[in-house]
């Protein structure tokens, strides 16, 4: 094998486990890769070359063991390098959450998904850049500079978890995890051409996810196909006594064989996600595929979600108010960073004021106005309400359907600056992932084309509580019998 960073998930861990590889060499074949390309694209933040190939090498004593005695076996993704999102805690390793306040922040302690990861045998590469508090959908609102998109190094990745998908694309990483609140595994994974699962809420811990919208915030993957990402997803689905808010549900294994026929399986194409204003590459690109996946027995009909046009509005109420109450904790006293003052009112002012940067401290102030006593009923009480009509949408529609199907996102990555002077604009790349997050359903985004420019478009599924599987399934299918996930965005 002469590039070993363009291997699969599962080819990575059959090599390792044949011998055909060391991990020493899996492992430094993606530092190389990191210390070449990194520099220009800015998908980590923070590297640990040294910690993994510490532990790369334990990796190979157990494997070269396990190859002697072939009993009991390794860890399932024993040596497999991935990275990790700069919003979920590492133990050891800095977690700046892409904001100067949490400079120098490092964590005592892994994030249960984290954790659960170790577990299984990954080795960290390093943490990924990420908007900051994974406010943003594009990167651009890390304090810590903009990520490239590896398919054009004038336009963004996507975000909030931009680092991390860019990572993938750009053979950084075999796999990585994210967070999706309103988007950000999703649309980052369309952007850059790579496959995310954006899981039910309640199926993945929260615990070591530094909190942004905590009724919303849910840990997922990326991965170079759906296969990966279902990989990781095992991984890291299920209870949590530690997050009240999982659910205890068995998370079956997933197994995708090579069976193709979706067998009438219903798959909804709800209208209000064609939209006037929307790129017509995108749109032409996402009835093709729904195209294709009629032709592998799907049966495809036209659904409504009538109240999609407020998860806008719902969307942007509800996560600053839980986002004004989560940040309240930076007050320059318990972590991070600290401007000293005489009084103790005075460092949470210059503390905050100073370290925050602007979406940030706009969230901020959105969030405490709609939760303030007066306007509380008429912003966040009402938006509550229409959440519900939102979630009732997809249960209604759920009784005709087994799953939907929509764009990610109404455009393909667009260059730097775009949106920035403009956040309503920026808001409105949201619009097609914000339901899923409202709702709490499951939803997976996987590239289905190009547009004229060379940038991929992403496809996603929707699917019922806990029906993760089937979406990956379904994704499996298509991938099986198309070939826009096998497309390398760099040569070198
Ligand atoms: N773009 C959305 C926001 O800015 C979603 C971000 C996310 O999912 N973390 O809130």
């Amino acid at each position: 094998m002469n590039d070993l960073t363009e291997l699969s998930l599962q080819r990575a861990i059959h090599g390792l486990r044949q011998g055909d590889f060391s991990c020493r060499e899996l492992v430094e074949a993606h530092l190389d890769r990191i210390q070449r390309l990194d520099i220009d694209l800015n998908a980590y933040l923070f590297i640990d070359g040294e910690g993994a190939l510490k532990r790369a090498e334990i990796a190979d004593r157990q494997l070269a063991e396990w190859r002697k005695s072939r009993q009991s076996e390794p860890p399932p993704l024993l040596g497999i390098p991935i990275a990790v999102k700069d919003i979920l805690c590492v133990k050891g390793m800095p977690c700046t959450c892409g904001s100067k306040i949490l400079e120098g922040f490092v964590p005592p302690y892994d994030a249960t998904t984290v954790e659960k990861l170790l577990n299984a045998g990954v080795i960290i590469l390093g943490k990924t850049n990420t908007d900051e508090f994974a406010m943003g959908s594009s990167t651009e609102n890390s304090a810590y500079g903009v990520t490239r998109n590896p398919w054009n190094r004038e336009r963004v990745p996507g975000g909030s978890s931009g680092g991390s998908a860019a990572a993938v694309a750009a053979r950084l990483a075999l796999a990585a995890l994210g967070t999706d609140t309103g988007g950000s595994v999703r649309q980052p994974a369309s952007f850059c051409g790579v496959s995310g699962i954006k899981p039910t809420y309640g199926r993945v811990s929260r615990y070591g996810l530094v909190a942004y919208g905590s009724s919303l915030d849910v840990v997922g993957a990326f991965g170079r196909d759906v296969q990966d990402v279902a990989i990781i997803f095992e991984q890291i689905a299920g209870a949590d006594r530690r997050d009240a808010t999982t659910v205890d549900l068995p998370v079956p294994p997933i197994q995708l064989g090579q069976n193709t026929d979706l067998d009438s399986l219903r798959i909804g194409v709800p209208k209000e996600y064609f939209i006037p204003g929307m790129q017509p590459e995108v749109e032409q690109a996402i009835r093709q595929a729904i195209l294709h996946l009629q032709e592998l027995g799907a049966v495809v009909e036209e659904i409504s979600l009538p109240h999609t046009e407020y998860a806008l509005p719902v969307y942007y109420l509800i996560a600053p108010a839980e986002a004004s109450a989560n940040l309240a904790r930076y007050d320059g006293i318990r972590y991070g960073q600290r401007i000293s003052a005489e009084t103790m009112w005075d460092i949470f002012y210059r503390t905050r004021g100073k370290k925050f940067g602007a979406e940030v401290k706009r969230r901020i102030m959105l969030g405490t106005y709609a939760l303030s006593a007066g306007y509380y009923d008429a912003y966040y009480g009402k938006a509550q309400k229409v959440r519900t009509l939102i979630k009732q949408d997809f249960e209604r529609a759920f009784q005709r359907v087994d799953v939907i199907a929509a764009p990610v996102a109404p455009t393909t990555a667009f260059p730097f600056g775009e949106h920035t002077d403009d956040p309503l604009a920026m808001y409105l790349e949201d619009v097609f992932t914000l339901p899923a997050n409202l709702a709490g359903v499951p939803a997976l985004a996987f590239p289905v084309g190009f547009d004229r420019e060379g940038l991929p478009i992403g496809l996603q599924l929707m699917g019922n509580y806990f029906q993760e599987e089937l979406l990956f399934r379904i994704a499996h299918a298509y991938q099986l019998t198309t070939d826009w996930h096998l497309r390398s965005p760099m040569s070198t």
